[in-house]
């Protein structure tokens, strides 16, 4: 009798906790945090939630970009859990996000909304232990738009950890490195010339176009490392050409270069300046991550991760970049660590709820995990 009640009784407890997880997750997502000012009310929110929770919470404040802080714990490492409020624009109807068949549907359900709301139900529930680690909170904003205003800023400004885990689309698996970034414009000059005699001119839309063969063929391009089977470049822009009748005599390209974590930035630079002698002009660069797979805070979370699912997990890298790289610069180890979903960034977005809720028993046995000797 007393075993059957107390079941219920989780179940129960089960099924709100559920509810408070989706009901967080789809508040989140009908802010429609692809402005400032919708994201700073999301920050406003989330520091309410948390605060009726016996949460203290800061705010950090950058350009009008609000962050949220909120830290627990006495002892032991520093370990930060870090989301992103902010989401990529979407078409209106995402933003009325629905639950369907185990999945919320919406906007930043997977990218990463769904992964916030759990960080800060698990946060919560942290609260109430004696805790073996320090826990930090870090909701940011900016980071689909470069970082610098939130996790860039709070780096800056001394918020570090011991180990860092951003809640990112993995699908519970780890990713450990990410790809470094190198966004350059190469501004090539030609002789202007009338189009019927194209011998007297020397046409830079050409001389880009040749430039570019060139160096999507050098040796890097073609490099690997433990966990990329490749570098990338991508020619996002050209620039040139007017009318017809006349031979161009400039041309500007945009490339969007992602070097491995070993590779060096100055090297590639270096290469390609050794092609051409078009201006070059870096619009924006982004460090890779690098952190070693056997680190023993990698491992540990591994483990809790592996312990809680039953099944393996894989430490991977990615190839985009996130929030990582800030902390990866200081030489902290920064993971993306989060739950199952699919199509971020497009259309149909939507994360699965039973992933959520293995994210959040993953994050608590992981910090809880600190009061055994490794
Ligand atoms: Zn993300």
């Amino acid at each position: 009798m007393q075993e059957s009640w107390s079941s219920h009784l989780k179940t129960d407890e089960y099924e709100i906790e559920v509810n408070s997880i989706i009901s967080l997750t789809t508040r989140l997502i009908q802010f429609e945090t692809t402005t400032k000012e919708n994201i700073n009310l999301a920050v406003d929110y989330c520091s309410e939630w948390l605060r009726q929770r016996g949460i203290e919470t800061t705010f950090i404040n950058n350009d009008g970009y609000k962050s949220l802080i909120a830290e627990i714990g006495e002892k032991g490492p520093i370990i930060i859990f870090n989301g992103h409020l902010d989401v990529v624009p979407a078409e209106a109807d995402q933003f009325f996000p629905f639950v369907d068949d185990g999945k919320i549907y919406g906007r930043g359900s997977f990218d990463m909304l769904g992964a916030v709301s759990v960080m800060m139900h698990a946060f919560v529930e942290l609260s109430k232990k004696t805790l073996p680690a320090r826990v930090i909170l870090s909701l940011v904003p900016d980071e689909e738009t470069g970082g610098e205003k939130g996790t860039g800023y709070l780096v800056e400004n001394g918020i570090l950890g011991d180990m860092v885990i951003c809640g990112e689309t993995t699908n519970l698996d780890i990713a450990v490195q990410a790809k470094g970034i190198l966004q350059i414009s190469l501004e090539f000059l030609g002789t202007a010339s009338h189009g019927s005699r194209p011998w007297l001119g020397e046409n830079a839309i050409l001389k880009a176009f040749h430039a570019y063969k060139e160096i999507e063929r050098l040796d890097l391009f073609k490099e690997k490392s433990q966990f990329f089977d490749r570098p990338s470049i991508n020619l996002a822009r050209i620039h040139g050409g007017g009318a017809i009748n006349r031979v161009p005599d400039r041309c500007s390209l945009i490339l969007d270069i992602r070097y491995l974590p070993d590779q060096n930035p100055e090297d590639i630079l270096d290469q390609i300046r050794g092609i051409t002698d078009a201006e070059l002009k870096i619009i924006s660069r982004g460090d890779p991550v690098k952190t070693n797979p056997l680190n023993e805070f990698v491992i540990r979370l591994k483990d809790t991760a592996e312990n809680v699912l039953g099944s393996d997990v894989r430490i991977f890298g990615q190839d985009g970049s996130a929030d990582t790289r800030f902390y990866a610069t200081r030489g902290i180890p920064a993971v993306e660590f989060g739950p199952r979903g699919a199509n971020h960034h497009g259309k149909g977005e939507y994360v699965f709820i039973n992933s959520l809720l293995d994210f959040k028993s993953i994050l608590i046995d992981y910090v809880m995990s600190y009061s055994k000797k490794s």
